[in-house]
């Protein structure tokens, strides 16, 4: 499926109930020829309003981050793995992840990313493994298919707790010596 395809496609889904209490489908943004890319749990209110992941404060928050290791919005891709805002920003129900899954991962078969970076540990179980350790486990590669794999806090997490952020800057920079080593691009 080509991107064109793909996007109007999701763009219409009804495969499962978030599609009733929506505003937008957040797609994602992004190069979509990246080596690297974020991926987060679902939409929250500001995404869902403007259709965008990662608006607002955790937004600000991501880019802050990524501005740390010469990254931006340009030279990567970020998806969500459910494309509508659960309710309440509840975690998303396993029923809804697997309502959705087909979206991201077509995204991954055009992208064919280099590196994945979990955002939170809802994707880091989906992605990695399904009993993901966020507080021992950030920061780890795992080998999926030949992708490097790896969680970050979700920024939201960060806000939250500010003490966490020391240990985000030193996964921040294994990922960027990855990018250094893996990645074909000049990061
Ligand atoms: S969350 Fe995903 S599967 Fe559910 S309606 Fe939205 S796009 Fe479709």
């Amino acid at each position: 499926m080509d991107w064109e395809t793909l996007q109007k496609e999701c763009l219409a889904c009804r495969r499962c109930q978030l599609c009733e209490t929506r505003h937008n489908v957040v797609f994602g943004v992004g190069n979509r020829q990246a080596e690297v890319v974020f991926i987060g749990e679902g939409p929250g209110e500001q995404e869902d309003l403007k259709g965008e992941p990662f608006v607002g404060r955790a937004g600000k928050l991501l880019d802050d981050m990524l501005e740390l290791i010469d990254l931006d919005r340009t030279k990567i891709y970020i998806a969500n793995m459910v494309k509508c805002r659960p309710p309440q920003n509840r975690d998303p129900l396993n029923t809804e992840q697997d309502a959705c899954a087909q979206w991201l991962s077509a995204q991954l078969e055009l992208i064919k990313p280099k590196i994945i970076v979990c955002l939170g540990r809802i994707a880091a179980m989906r992605f990695i493994k399904p009993d993901f350790k966020i507080t021992r486990e950030h920061g780890q590669w795992f080998d999926r298919g030949g992708v490097k794999v790896m969680a970050l806090y979700h920024p939201a997490a960060l806000l939250r707790d500010p003490r966490r952020r020391p240990e985000t800057f030193v996964d921040l920079k294994t990922i960027q010596s990855a990018m250094r080593e893996d990645c074909t691009h000049t990061y």
